[in-house]
């Protein structure tokens, strides 16, 4: 070993101590005769001074640069009185560098590693990600998420779970992104899938008795990246054989919420279950942040006979919805504030935001200030008692298709609250239970809410006569407006699994050819399972407040699914295509 010490860990207990250091050259100051170099290593900061009683030392002090690598020997001192720095550590004391190697020279960094970093834009990060590390909040985050993984694997450990690594050259497995796919050369035009994924392949060690598994797994899905996405992402993945979702939803609670206890001595209550159908209706939002304490009202039954068409229309349209979210102490808000609410909900597809100032109550209609209140006089009273309006209050209104409403108010109802500093708490964790099995596209057909192998709670037949209304043995956990983990009971029963299967549009011949393997494992005694994943890092982003996902994983990619240190995905020579029996579209014939 070439040191003796961390730079960090260096502390009075040291000194008069000889230590060797090895690390990088975090800043060298030349104070006239005297050299300082702040050294730093995984652990911290430490002062090392180098006089010119010691010339060999110096003259490599004198060479060295920042980022420069140096292996330093010297004996711990106290600082002079006057000089401590009480914001270090390590600030107490210093190192009286007698023996100085460099190991490595460094050219100037791309970006400050020692300075105000604020300014530096994260594609020269992501660029040289390998510097952007060296900063202690990048490392510390690094360190965080291998304190998580490590707590975790302990607790699962304990609870009887096996660590199993499934493929990932494998067949597709469905969670409703598209598929990063891997051409075989072996077989020349077919493909392996990456796994969106491990569902199946712990599905199938829950058939062959495994009972408890686990894996901190990759998992790649090609969907258009938003912030809090990227293409590879890892899950703490989990399957059980003979619990309930109770328990399930026990021992994954448990998990989480020793993390947080230990790791940032934050406890949470035992988790509040809401249905899904109560979280769309009072949040809009089957993620609800509950930090936000406004619900949402629906008003649509007082406005089948307004004048008012923006609100008459989605009144009587089945698929309709309207709202209203009152902001207590919203009276005050200027105008300009609620234009630019309007644009944001514009972003949600909103035509606009109607809007009531209670100025005064007592007043009746005169007390409100509204563009939209002529148009809705007869109802406007009894409306403003069934939200509870205040004076002082605003209450805004949400009117059109029920998925616009809910994707437009139950976002603004979480910036509002936000910005008008509503939370009542820091941490809101909840489960969010019985979700629908299956959704509507917009072209008529159903899609899985979670995937195709989750539990109905009803039997074959209702599941088959009316698939819209059927529930599934599924659970979200979700926290702080953000799912962070989610799973189900699965099916283990061949006649619900292809009832569904038929119920998505999939034929048995597709059924049959894409997931043979399965509807075989039903055949040969499979147990009762369910599971869960966990968003680790989604988790992670959390616990450390971190503002993006990017910012806890070591080598991401951006929100194009590049990466820009190595500059994949990248072309491949032309050999390697054709041994893969591969041609390349040209532009244009591919625009074609
Ligand atoms: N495979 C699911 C997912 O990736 C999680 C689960 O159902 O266990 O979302």
């Amino acid at each position: 070993m070439m040191r003796t010490h961390y730079c960090g860990e260096l502390n009075e207990q040291h000194i008069d101590q000889t230590i060797t250091l090895a690390g990088w050259v975090h800043r060298r100051r030349d104070h006239g005769g005297v050299i300082f170099l702040d050294m730093r290593d995984r652990d911290g900061l430490v002062q090392v001074v180098i006089d010119p009683d010691t010339p060999e030392a110096f003259a490599q002090a004198d060479k060295s640069r920042s980022e420069y690598v140096l292996k330093i020997t010297g004996r711990v001192r106290n600082r002079y009185a006057g000089t401590e720095n009480p914001n270090m550590p390590t600030g107490m004391i210093e190192v009286l560098g007698k023996d100085i190697e460099i190991l490595a020279e460094s050219e100037t960094p791309p970006f400050p590693l020692n300075d105000d970093f604020t300014n530096v834009g994260e594609e020269v990060r992501l660029k040289y990600r390998f510097l952007d590390m060296r900063r202690p909040e990048m490392l510390e985050r690094m360190r965080f998420r291998s304190k998580v993984t490590s707590k975790i694997r302990t607790y699962l450990d304990k609870h009887g779970f096996l660590d199993v690594e499934t493929p990932v050259l494998t067949r597709a497995t469905p969670e409703g992104a598209r598929d990063y796919l891997v051409p075989s050369r072996t077989q020349p035009g077919s493909f392996f899938a990456l796994p969106q994924s491990p569902q199946l392949f712990k599905q199938l060690l829950m058939v062959s008795g495994f009972d408890r598994y686990y894996q901190i797994a990759k998992c790649f899905r090609d969907e258009d990246l938003r912030a809090d996405r990227q293409p590879e992402f890892t899950q703490i993945d989990i399957e059980t054989s003979f619990l309930s979702d109770d328990d399930i939803m026990n021992i994954t609670e448990t998990m989480a919420r020793e993390l947080f206890d230990e790791l940032l001595g934050v406890k949470f209550e035992p988790l509040q279950r809401m249905t899904y159908a109560d979280a769309m209706r009072d949040y809009a939002s089957d993620k609800p942040d509950l930090r936000i304490p406004m619900k949402l009202v629906d008003v649509a039954d007082l406005m089948q006979n307004v004048e008012f068409k923006v609100f008459a229309g989605p009144a009587k349209d089945p698929k309709g919805r309207i709202v209203a979210l009152r902001v207590p102490g919203g009276g005050a808000m200027p105008r300009s504030q609620i234009d630019e609410y309007t644009k944001f909900v514009g972003i949600y597809g909103a035509k606009g935001l109607a809007y009531i100032k209670v100025n005064d109550l007592a007043a009746g209609i005169e007390g409100l200030q509204s563009p939209i209140v002529k148009f809705i006089e007869p109802i406007v009273l009894e409306l403003l008692q069934r939200v509870g309006a205040e004076n002082g209050d605003l209450v805004f209104f949400g009117a059109d298709k029920a998925k616009i409403v809910n994707d437009a108010m139950g976002a603004l109802r979480v910036r509002v609250g936000h910005d008008l500093k509503l939370a009542t708490c820091e941490w809101a964790p909840l489960w969010v239970v019985d979700f629908p099995m299956f959704e509507e596209t917009d072209d008529g057909h159903w899609t899985s809410v979670h995937h195709p192998f989750t539990m109905p709670k009803c039997d074959v037949e209702t599941l088959t006569s009316n698939p819209g209304a059927a529930l599934s043995v599924a659970y979200d956990f979700v926290l702080n407006g953000t799912e962070i983990g989610g799973g189900s009971l699965r099916i283990y029963n061949m006649d619900m699994q292809k009832a569904v299967f038929k119920a998505l549009g999939i034929s048995d011949e597709e059924a049959n050819e894409k997931f043979s393997f399965l509807l075989d494992a039903l055949k040969y005694g499979a147990p009762p399972h369910g599971g869960l994943a966990f968003g680790l890092d989604r988790l992670i982003m959390l616990m450390t407040g971190a503002t993006s996902i990017r910012d806890v994983i070591a080598f991401p990619k951006t929100k194009t699914a590049e990466c820009l240190m190595t500059h994949a995905p990248a072309p491949v020579d032309a050999k390697q295509l054709r041994d893969l029996g591969i041609r390349v579209r040209e532009k244009e014939k591919a625009a074609e």
